[in-house]
């Protein structure tokens, strides 16, 4: 099973989490929401081969924690996954919309002069903005849109710019996120927990969760369990070679 994108830092016992993960034998991708996080929630996951740790600055953070993102730029070089990063247009984080933008931009492009970067994208109620700066800058890498929520015209441009996606049990619990994964090319869809921020059955969702998601997409794709996922195994695959 596979968890793209996965609050591990966040867990009250991470260790706990991520020893789960491995007897499990998933492959997760630990995100973080800021730049001073990186280095510790990276430890987390030392001795671990299937575990892998983003750097981001969460666009609902930016407001209070801009100054770190010359930190997260110095450690582009070093870092191959880059989350969770993106725009979030909700009224709430409107007042520091301009930072955002200025720091997604900015990240993007820094991703470019690296030579791209694999990334675990946020575009709650900024679709159409999260993907116009993608399609201004191309050679950013593999853009993979957590939880995408947004119309069905929008996910048509995502996936015309090439965007990968990962969805989680709890979009695949609505109609509406039923529809948009049944729209979704199968070759370019991974799961997701969002744990634990989001919740699962009344409590924070663990990242073996998203087998219910491999549940959900196996039925909208009519394939077996098994046959998704493959499907899921191999579309990993091939995320992580075209961003190599
Ligand atoms: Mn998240």
């Amino acid at each position: 099973m596979i968890d793209f994108h996965c609050h591990l830092d966040l867990y009250p016992e991470p260790e706990r989490v991520i020893r789960e993960c491995a007897a499990r034998r998933m492959y997760v991708l630990s995100v973080t929401t800021t730049p001073r996080a990186w280095s510790g929630t990276s430890a987390l996951a030392t001795g671990y081969e299937r575990i892998r740790t983003a750097i981001g600055l969460h666009p609902q953070l930016v407001g209070d924690r801009k100054r770190e993102l010359p930190q997260l730029l110095h450690l582009l070089p070093v870092t191959r996954y880059v989350g969770e990063v993106g725009l979030d247009g909700s009224p709430e984080f409107m007042p520091f919309w301009r930072d955002q933008v200025e720091v997604f931009e900015k990240l993007l492009e820094s991703c470019a002069s690296v030579g791209g970067r694999i990334l675990s994208v946020h575009s709650r109620r900024a679709e159409n903005e999260v993907l116009s700066r993608i399609e201004s800058c191309s050679g950013a890498g593999a853009i993979v849109l957590h939880w995408f929520s947004g119309r069905t015209r929008d996910l048509q441009r995502a996936i015309d710019i090439g965007c990968w996606f990962s969805v989680g049990p709890a979009m695949l619990r609505g109609k509406a996120g039923q529809k948009l994964a049944a729209l979704m090319p199968r070759s370019r869809v991974l799961t997701e927990s969002d744990g634990p921020f989001a919740s699962h059955q009344g409590r924070p969702a663990m990242p073996w969760d998203v087998e219910e998601a491999v549940r959900e997409l196996a039925s909208i794709w009519r394939l077996s369990i098994a046959s998704a996922e493959d499907q899921l195994l191999s579309n990993l695959r091939g995320l992580v070679a075209e961003q190599a």
